[in-house]
């Protein structure tokens, strides 16, 4: 029998708040990795009919689109969208207080279809109404801009009125709130504000954490969010009395990182390294590990499901399976993928001129620009890059990827790919694609030969690119840092930069391991024992698709964290 709407509403278990969700490249309400690893999370709990609802705002202006000037220079753009190209609006509104006035919030509806016709629905908040006054409606115009004062009010919109909303909308039976990162961390506010005991303020703490759970996504220190008690007070009102805020949030400047920590009964970081990593930095807390994963479906490019439909029929919703990988024949893997890269060089041609070449080995790298990446680790040595592709055998790269506006190290990172690039280009050719999104990532991660990650230690939570490039036989060449500690088999599923007893990365002694293992292994597998390469391909999928996916890590934290 069909349910009724509010039943169905009822069943409705797991509100999962995400400050940003990259769901479709085209609804650009999302920056990277977190974002990426939030609508992966919603997929898979969609295919596997976990019945969840999300939160996340609506950035009218998305985060933004990326020009570069020929050297290097980036200019930042609002981005065009409609929202009503793809989202329903929705007739309820709520409100939250702010600084004493009133501000009014309305929701879209975005349903996330899975393969057995389950349905997450996302709700995007929005403050672009009439009510409001001009500064109110833009507070959902951009996502990370703007000064601290506006994403204090952002996180109050998502937490407190997303919160809100989920009542008003009918989800009354929610038992567990996730916090994708500690954004969404002022939900607990408003917990613990509807328990509240009518004739007396006792807060029941215990009942809220009961009901919050929280994963932490960096070791980066400026990752999480501070805000200073003025602000917090001027925009929070009386909403709690400061000196129980204060016993939640830390004594010196609203911590919404502590806040989360301190309400939640289930805390995780999100791969083992990156679990004991927060364990020492938040020694007072239990903290445990579900390591990210990707959705299979969403990152596999076309040729390879062929493949996969032809000898692995069922892995679309039992990524598991992918271990079959290891009987595709091996001239099959090969044609897959370099279908894959003549599609990649055909488009990097055509949008550069750069005549890039077909069966040159090629190195893609392309995520957040910002210093700890370390994107021109390779070109720390020129010359000795120059004599490797002399001794070894031609390469070329291919870079993307957007710096946050206020990140001037990170600009000047992508200035630094485009010297190289003028340096080299009598030998090697070295492209850097503007404007990386998800479509951009997902032709970058089929059609590359190697991904190469050199973050420094320990900053690398997680990282999922490798894996989206695993899931097409692609290998890694990345520092042991986040899930690669987990995913790297040396010469079997790809290699490691440096050894795994480095806590700190020392820039000098990286470059050094990097270029060893590309002028000694990697280039001479690559062109002389190319058996023993698509070998290495299969094992990529066989042992790293099949386990590094969001089907995977849903499933432990439905056990592990919601159950
Ligand atoms: C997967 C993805 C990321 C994350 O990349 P990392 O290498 O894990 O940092 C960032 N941006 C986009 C668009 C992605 O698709």
């Amino acid at each position: 029998m069909e349910k009724t709407d509010n039943s169905e509403k009822q069943d409705r278990k797991i509100a999962y708040f995400s400050m940003e969700i990259g769901i479709d490249s085209r609804i650009p309400t999302y920056s990277g990795g977190l974002g990426v690893l939030a609508g992966d999370t919603i997929k898979s709990c969609a295919d596997l009919r976990v019945p969840m609802v999300a939160v996340t705002i609506l950035y009218e202006k998305g985060y933004f689109a990326q020009k570069l000037d020929p050297q290097g220079n980036q200019q930042e753009v609002p981005v065009k969208w409609n929202p009503k190209d793809f989202l329903k609006p929705l007739p309820n509104k709520v409100s939250v207080r702010i600084e004493n006035r009133t501000v009014a919030i309305q929701a879209w509806q975005y349903d996330v279809v899975g393969i057995t016709g389950h349905t997450v629905p996302i709700i995007f908040l929005d403050t672009d109404l009439k009510e409001n006054s001009e500064y109110d409606r833009g507070l959902n115009d951009y996502l990370y801009g703007g000064d601290q004062w506006y994403r204090l009010l952002q996180e109050i919109i998502l937490g407190i009125g997303g919160v809100r909303m989920l009542h008003s909308l009918g989800y009354t039976e929610i038992k567990k709130y996730h916090m994708n990162e500690g954004h969404a961390a002022f939900l607990t506010l408003e917990l613990l504000n509807e328990r509240k005991r009518k004739e007396e303020p006792v807060w029941d703490f215990e009942q809220v954490r009961e009901l919050c759970v929280f994963t932490t996504h960096t070791p980066v220190p400026a990752g999480h969010d501070k805000f200073p008690y003025d602000l917090a007070k001027r925009a929070l009102g009386d909403l709690l009395p400061f000196d129980v805020l204060k016993m939640l949030a830390g004594e010196d400047r609203l911590n919404m990182t502590l806040l989360a920590l301190n309400l939640s009964k289930y805390i995780n970081g999100v791969a083992k390294k990156h679990g004991e990593v927060s364990q020492s930095m938040f020694p007072g807390y239990q903290i445990e590990s579900i390591t990210n994963g990707v959705h299979s479906l969403t990152w596999v490019c076309d040729t390879f499901k062929g493949l996969y439909d032809k000898y692995i029929p069922g892995w679309r919703n039992d990524p598991f399976s992918l271990r079959y990988a290891l009987s595709i024949s091996k001239d099959e893997i090969w044609n897959a993928h370099q279908q894959a890269k003549n599609k990649l060089i055909d488009y990097v041609n055509k949008k550069t001129g750069f005549g890039m070449d077909y069966e040159t080995f090629t190195i893609g790298f392309a995520r957040r620009s910002t210093t700890y990446k370390r994107a021109d680790l390779v070109f720390s040595d020129i010359e000795r890059l120059k004599k490797i592709t002399e001794k070894a055998g031609k390469m070329q790269f291919i870079f993307s990827g957007k710096a946050h506006p206020q990140d001037w190290p990170g600009k000047e990172l992508i200035k630094k790919i485009i010297t190289a690039s003028g340096q080299l280009k009598d030998r090697i050719k070295i492209v850097y694609l503007e404007d990386y999104d998800m479509e951009l990532a997902k032709m970058l991660i089929c059609g590359a030969d190697l991904w190469l990650n050199t973050p420094r230690k320990p900053r690398e939570a997680s990282g999922t690119s490798g894996m989206k490039a695993a899931h097409n036989g692609v290998p890694s060449l990345s520092i042991l840092d986040g899930w690669w500690i987990e995913g790297c088999i040396e010469g079997i599923t790809g290699w490691a930069i440096g050894s795994p007893q480095d806590v700190e990365s020392n820039d000098q002694e990286d470059a050094s391991s990097l270029y060893d293992k590309l002028e000694f292994t990697i280039l001479r597998t690559f062109y002389i024992n190319r058996d023993n390469w698509i070998n290495i391909m299969r094992h990529a999928i066989a042992i790293n698709a099949s386990f590094f996916n969001t089907h995977r890590m849903v499933q432990q934290y439905v056990l592990n964290s919601y159950l």
